[in-house]
């Protein structure tokens, strides 16, 4: 029986989530929940494998289709992975492209490598403007020191798997002898060997989670949703593959979400759209006036004599940073002619004389509308 709650919700993302963005979210649920850092967590591998089943389908773009279109209902001439009867590293395998390449160490070629891992940090648009640096915190999962990554107790030794004999993997034959399945082994879970003696701080598993900080630099200009990639931050190899760890760290991707800023409507590129509202008297004749721009100084902008509600001016190199480059992008200031709710009597007298020389009708005099719709008078 597959999943029945919503794929969406399993995977934290919306409805229209691009593809990179489910990728990256079920990266990171699946890290969230993945089994080895949750240990005593039985919720924790349901978790999991939910999450790999949501990904199977929002992954493929005809099976997404299906089930936006008819919900679980829609998928049943195309079933998924009945993802709970499947061990954790064989869904790791699965998705490899995901994990990191390599990551999960079965039939690999060269180095070991371990897990890739992403989190997220927000910084403001003036921030993404200037770059800045910012700590981040993560956990992963890191070689358990007491065992040295082993599992057993510090003065006792692993023996060799009695099921598999020690090959982390066993063979079963189907359909009379057809087929010859190969499969992780259920005792060892690939790890060759088992544990008499349980390493108290990792319970056997060889690996601890651990939270870890660290400074970022982010260069100027960066966009929302570009990530930084800091190179061997990630996690070791898993113990299937090196007990020890031994071989290359994973990376760790840092998603980088900017905020949006109330000044600015919009960001495109390394330009920026900001609304300024203008009197009729400045649109009419013209005028400098001052906004304050994305590093916080005052920018000129002009107005020309004659602008229109909805022109746009371009102020140049006074919009974003370009990422490495010295290049500026442009503001552009979309303006917006404000007509006052309230005039004094002295506009209101002035503007009645510029009405007349345009030959135009309006109601001149202070109150002058309300007495006539007010049978009482004023
Ligand atoms: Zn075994
Ligand atoms: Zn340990």
């Amino acid at each position: 029986m597959p999943q029945t709650r919503c794929y969406y919700e399993i995977l934290s993302v919306e409805k229209a989530a691009s593809q990179d963005d489910i990728k990256r979210a079920y990266r990171r649920q699946a890290m969230k929940w993945h089994p080895d850092r949750n240990p005593g967590n039985a919720d924790a591998e349901v978790e999991f494998k939910a999450c790999a089943e949501a990904y199977e389908v929002l992954s493929d773009p005809e099976r997404r289709q299906l089930y936006d279109r008819h919900g679980h209902a829609g998928l049943r001439q195309n079933p998924v992975h009945d993802f709970r009867s499947r061990d954790v590293s064989d869904i790791f395998s699965m998705f490899n492209d995901i994990f990191g390449q390599q990551a999960g160490g079965r039939g690999q070629r060269g180095p070991a490598r371990g897990y890739d891992l992403e989190t997220e940090v927000e910084i403001e648009l003036t921030d993404a403007f200037a770059g800045c640096e910012r700590e981040v915190e993560f956990k992963r999962l890191d070689v358990c020191e007491p065992c040295s990554g082993s599992g057993a107790k510090p003065g006792s030794k692993p023996s060799s798997c009695p099921v598999c004999g020690g090959h982390g993997q066993v063979a079963q034959t189907g359909f009379g002898g057809m087929f010859r399945m190969v499969t992780t082994c259920p005792e060892c879970r690939g790890r060759k060997q088992v544990i008499t003696e349980k390493c108290e701080k990792c319970r056997g598993q060889g690996r601890v989670a651990t939270k870890r900080k660290l400074g970022i630099r982010i260069p100027q200009g960066i966009s929302d949703g570009q990530v930084i990639r800091l190179s061997g931050e990630g996690e070791p190899p898993p113990p299937e593959v090196s007990a020890e760890g031994k071989g290359q760290r994973g990376d760790l991707h840092v998603v980088v979400r900017v905020a949006d800023d109330e000044r600015f409507v919009e960001r495109r590129g390394a330009d920026l759209v900001m609304v300024q509202p203008m009197a009729f008297a400045q649109a009419a004749l013209g005028a400098t006036v001052k906004v304050q721009g994305i590093d916080g100084k005052d920018v000129d902008l002009v107005i020309p004599p004659g602008s229109q509600h909805g022109d746009a001016v371009v102020v140049e190199r006074a919009g974003m940073t370009e990422l490495q480059s010295k290049e500026r992008g442009d503001l552009h200031v979309v303006l917006q002619l404000v007509v006052p709710k309230k005039l004094t009597d002295d506009q209101r007298r002035l503007l009645a004389e510029y009405a007349q020389t345009e030959r135009l009708d309006v109601h001149a005099g202070e109150s002058s509308f309300w007495k006539k719709i007010n049978p009482f008078g004023g």
